[in-house]
């Protein structure tokens, strides 16, 4: 067997530089590990409707196998590239490493569809069997020795960022045995973002597959509640990713189509102040910088801060989908556009959209002594407890104790809350259909 990996332009454009690096660091360390199994990685960089076919003409193989994607673009690529391979005589294999059943093994029996329900769809999706794992050739061999290093293919420089999660699946295998010893607190855990280790971390393993959810749900089981909680969590992605698969517009369209028509408003200093952590509002802020400095964002301050985003400054969920895109070391389209479309209330099974986030109630229930927000915010430092919630609501003087002045250190807040949340349910009330019968 002849490992190959080929660097897409196309997917590689909407990373930012952090992923970029990880993906390299992945590769070496895959590279390293088959050399050790007596074989190496060939890396090209191109189109991979042309490259595959090109090199697997040359190297003579019977079969080309791979793991699928969900998105519009893989779709269609991976077909031109399979269609290819067959003109050529060539036999292909696509696995689903990726996700723990395969996009359409778990439907509605009614309409043969994805349902457009989470919970129907995790009661299939438990019930069904996942195909065998693949019993596929295990001897490596070493590669035509005219591949590209990987960092020229990436284009990236020196050693991998500092902060970056190891890279491999030796240390992806070492962080699940890690989650295992606090998964059964979980559910208590897991909506707390100052709690560092009450997540398992494991979405940029999943996303870059050097750990196979299959494996994940094996290894953790249903055996007590906090490990079913987490395994439903698996279910989601998968419930996102066969959404996608059937309907790839989903990307970029809202599922609910008159949703598309709310009128956002152009606004790139408020966007831009989300993006930085300027808001005014701490716990928006600590998430977007946590963000920013790491390539991570626990998951109930993803939620915050998509919500504020969207419901508080009134700004299309794509602005936001992208951003999180290009900066999430664990992003991909399947789960970045369903969960923008949950918070935005425009996709499936998503909260209502007059039910609005209040970002000050969120911060005082998930953080409730303010250590995450004084994390992240450091400027706030001297404001103990959850006073470093809502600074603009305190005396004069607390402020001046902590070292805090408003406007200098600490941005007012960019929107009042209560009147955004009234600009928002105008907006969305104005694109929704009429109510039934009215
Ligand atoms: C606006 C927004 C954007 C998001 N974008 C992404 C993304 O691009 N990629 C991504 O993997 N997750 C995304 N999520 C989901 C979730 O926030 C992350 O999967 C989670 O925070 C990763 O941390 P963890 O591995 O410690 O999660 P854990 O709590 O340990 O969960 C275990 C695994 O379950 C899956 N999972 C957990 N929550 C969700 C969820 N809400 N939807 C789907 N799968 C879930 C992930 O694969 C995760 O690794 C997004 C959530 C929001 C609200």
């Amino acid at each position: 067997m002849v490992a190959l990996f080929v660097v897409d332009e196309r997917p590689l454009s909407t990373a930012g530089p952090r992923r970029v690096q990880l993906l390299a660091a992945h590769l070496r360390e895959l590279d390293a590990r088959l050399r050790d199994a007596g074989g190496g990685l060939r890396v090209e960089r191109g189109d991979p409707t042309v490259v595959v076919p090109r090199l697997a003409a040359e190297l003579g193989v019977h079969t080309v196998r791979w793991n699928g994607d969900v998105s519009a673009y893989s779709q269609r690529r991976d077909r031109l590239v399979a269609h290819e391979l067959e003109r050529l005589g060539i036999g292909t294999e696509v696995h689903w490493g990726t996700l723990v059943h395969a996009p359409g093994s778990v439907v509605a029996r009614s309409t043969g569809q994805v349902q457009r329900v989470f919970t129907p769809f995790s009661k299939v999706w438990s019930s069904t069997s996942p195909t065998p794992w693949p019993t596929g050739p295990v001897r490596v061999a070493a590669p035509p020795e005219d591949g590209i290093p990987v960092t020229l293919a990436l284009g990236v420089t020196g050693d991998a960022a500092t902060g970056l999660p190891a890279a491999g699946e030796v240390a992806a295998e070492e962080r699940l045995a890690a989650w295992l010893e606090r998964v059964d607190d979980y559910e208590s855990s897991r909506d707390l973002p100052a709690d560092d280790v009450g997540t398992s971390h494991l979405s940029a393993d999943l996303r870059f597959g050097t750990v196979s959810p299959r494996h994940v749900l094996d290894v953790v089981g249903t055996g007590t509640p906090g490990r079913a909680a987490f395994v439903r969590q698996l279910a989601w992605r998968d419930w996102y990713a066969h959404l996608l698969a059937e309907q790839p517009r989903l990307a970029h369209a809202a599922m609910k189509p008159h949703f598309d028509e709310v009128a956002w408003r152009d606004d790139p200093e408020a966007f831009a102040a989300w993006c930085d952590g300027r808001t005014g509002y701490p716990i928006v802020d600590a998430g977007m910088r946590q963000l920013a400095a790491t390539g991570w964002m626990h998951n109930r301050v993803r939620m915050i801060t998509a919500s504020f985003l969207v419901k508080d400054l009134l700004v299309d969920w794509r602005l936001g989908e992208a951003h999180f895109r290009r900066e999430l070391l664990d992003a991909e389209v399947s789960q970045n556009a369903g969960n923008w479309q949950w918070v935005a209330g425009t996709g499936p099974d998503a909260a209502p959209y007059f039910r609005i986030f209040n970002p000050l109630t969120q911060a005082r229930r998930f953080d409730p002594d303010g250590e995450y927000v004084r994390r992240w915010v450091p400027e706030l430092a001297g404001l103990a407890g959850r006073r470093v919630h809502a600074p603009w609501e305190l005396p004069p003087l607390d402020l001046e104790v902590a070292g805090v002045t408003l406007g200098a250190d600490y941005p007012w807040p960019i929107v009042d809350h209560a009147e955004a949340r009234e600009r928002t349910l105008a907006a969305y009330a104005a694109a929704a259909p009429p109510a039934r019968g009215g």
